[in-house]
């Protein structure tokens, strides 16, 4: 592990009955770092997400985010902390519109983190909300109410619900999953635009290869619950074990 890791994991595992799902994993991602971590269907991706964000508990091993151990936290603690996972613990509320949405989730880690707001703790609401909706260029939606938006739009909404909370650590699980191309393009610039922020560090699953080559600045490639390899984008793609895993596998 680097010194300058945010989150790392030791030894994970998660065994289902007699299935290891995931199977003995070290790994870390530095602070500020956008890292994928790629691999076929069943490949452990989604597991291993649920035991880092506290969703799972681990068979054996450790997770540790910012030096403290939290493998055995709860999934709301862990979030606390500032690491969470997107689509799946943020909740829109759907008829409420996309400024409300923001607005609301940037109130809460106002009143939560500071008991004894100051008088101009609104007006810093405020400005974090706009903010957040220039930043994912949400601000022509900024009336609509939640559920009259399509898919990609309504994604869009959780991740500034996520950026408004504040957090050290973003993870998406395939993110793009059953997205038209328009919603998949607009992700991706989404995720281009929030993993140049140097205090945020993102970690992506995707089964999808080329989806991540334009974002990331690590690949972790996961085979049968454990890591592969791991190494730039470009080396994954030039490594013959990842291409034989890829198309052996599906
Ligand atoms: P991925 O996200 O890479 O597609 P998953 O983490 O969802 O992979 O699944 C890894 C393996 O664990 C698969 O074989 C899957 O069927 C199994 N698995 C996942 N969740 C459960 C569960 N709750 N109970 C039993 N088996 C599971
Ligand atoms: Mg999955």
């Amino acid at each position: 592990m680097s010194d300058s890791a945010v989150l790392h994991t030791e030894d994970l595992t998660k065994k289902f009955g007699e299935l290891v799902a995931v199977d003995g994993v070290s790994w870390s991602v530095d602070a500020g770092a956008t890292k994928a971590i790629i691999g076929p269907n069943g490949a452990g991706k989604s597991t291993f997400f649920n035991l880092v964000s506290g969703v799972l508990s681990p068979t054996s091993g450790n997770v540790s985010f910012n030096g403290e151990p939290i493998a055995s936290k709860k999934e709301h603690e862990i979030a606390r902390l500032g690491l969470i996972k997107t689509f799946q613990q943020t909740n829109i509320y759907e008829e409420s519109t996309v400024f409300e949405n923001i607005r609301i989730a940037a109130q809460m880690k106002e009143t939560t983190f500071n008991m004894w707001a100051r008088a101009d703790s609104l007006t810093s609401v405020t400005e974090r909300t706009e903010e957040i909706l220039s930043r994912l260029g949400l601000d022509a939606e900024r009336d609509r109410t939640a559920s009259d938006l399509p898919h990609g739009l309504q994604r869009k909404v959780e991740v500034g619900i996520a950026l408004a909370t504040e957090p050290d650590v973003i993870l998406f699980d395939e993110p793009i999953a059953g997205m038209s191309e328009e919603g998949r393009h607009e992700m991706l610039e989404v995720l281009s635009e929030i993993s140049a922020d140097p205090s945020l560090t993102i970690v992506i699953t995707e089964h999808d290869f080329d989806f991540i080559m334009d974002i990331a600045d690590e690949v972790t490639v996961l085979h049968q619950g454990a890591v592969l390899t791991e190494g730039t984008p470009d080396e994954i793609t030039k490594n013959d074990q990842v291409q034989e895993v890829y198309l052996g596998g599906e």
